[in-house]
């Protein structure tokens, strides 16, 4: 596979299930103002701690295809789901002509008992192809490494098992050093993983989110990242704008070297999404060749 091969990358969006009223009505406006920079799919998010996914995810996902004609991708996480709980949302689905899912095994909470059907995305991913094969099915993948794998050897090795068990594309863990995206997509086509793996990036806007980086992600921050948080920390207006040039560099630099895709986390800021689009839209027009569009089904 030629990096450089002329094929037009996808961009998309991720967008989370806010926790108020108000700020549904806040994604629901910033989805409106998304609609007309055409990403090629939405991604809604889950989580392991969320009640029910069908109020939130689900119904979110429907939104996005029914009022802007984008087809929406559903995260699915399953550490603590049975079978049943799993057919049921793939009936709902299925009703609602989602057919684009985030197949997860999710984060585990050592207070909260697991369930014992899905223990791992593989699980899951197996059990929806089985379920329905029209389902399209996308998985996650860490250019750094998964944080429980022992080594990358096992998590390139448990990855391969999820694209057998059918993922049909990848998505990756946010990284702010596009050669560790580099080196491990090389390592993934070595291991024979041939679908496309698309970059996450978090353009990084404000300094609480900087924080929670710094103390959460299991990321390497190259020096040139660390300057600009060092340096702009209280400037927000002068943070925000390095922070979106880092992202736009590192999409510039990704796209060129013909990534499959960028899957750009929103944090449900269409003004975010926007600014990336103005600077790089013309960079994802080239010719299409070899990719699958996601669609949204009939
Ligand atoms: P898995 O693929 O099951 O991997 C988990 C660990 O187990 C890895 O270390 C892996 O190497 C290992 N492993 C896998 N298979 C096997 C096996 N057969 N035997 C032994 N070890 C194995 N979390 C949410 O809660 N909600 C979300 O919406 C969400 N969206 C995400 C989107 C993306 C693009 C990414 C990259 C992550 C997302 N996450 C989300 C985080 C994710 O849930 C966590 O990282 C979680 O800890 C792992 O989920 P997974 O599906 O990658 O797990």
């Amino acid at each position: 596979m030629n990096l450089l091969e002329n094929k037009k990358a996808s961009l998309s969006f991720e967008v989370f299930p806010p926790s108020s009223k108000a700020t549904i009505d806040g994604l629901y406006s910033s989805l409106q103002q998304m609609e007309d920079l055409r990403p090629d799919f939405i991604s809604v998010t889950c989580s392991n701690r969320q009640l029910s996914l069908e109020d939130s995810t689900v119904k979110i996902a429907t939104h996005i295809q029914t009022h802007h004609q984008v087809p929406s991708i559903v995260h699915l996480s399953a550490a603590y789901l049975n079978k049943g709980d799993v057919d049921q949302v793939l009936e709902s689905l299925h009703q609602k002509k989602i057919h684009n899912i985030l197949a997860l095994r999710g984060d585990l909470y050592p207070e909260i008992p697991r369930g014992t059907d899905f223990l791992y995305a593989g699980d899951l991913i197996a059990y929806i192809k089985e379920w329905d094969q029209s389902f399209s099915i996308s998985a996650a993948c860490y250019p750094e490494g998964h944080p429980e794998s022992a080594n990358t050897i096992a998590d390139i090795y448990h990855l391969r098992e999820k694209v057998q068990a059918g993922a049909d594309q990848l998505i990756t863990q946010l990284f702010f050093d596009n050669d560790l995206f580099y080196q491990f997509q090389e390592k993934c086509w070595l291991a024979g993983i041939d679908v496309p793996i698309i970059a996450g990036i978090m353009p990084v806007v404000n300094k609480r989110q900087a924080e929670r980086i710094i103390r959460t992600a299991n990321v390497q921050l190259p020096k040139k990242f660390l300057a600009i948080l060092d340096k702009y920390a209280d400037n927000p207006i002068a943070l925000r704008d390095a922070g979106l040039a880092y992202a736009i560099d590192q999409i510039v630099d990704l796209v060129t070297q013909g990534v499959s895709g960028i899957h750009l986390y929103t944090m449900n800021q269409a003004e975010i999404a926007r600014s990336i689009y103005n600077a790089t839209h013309s960079l994802f027009a080239s010719t299409v060749e070899n990719q699958q569009p996601i669609s949204i089904s009939s």
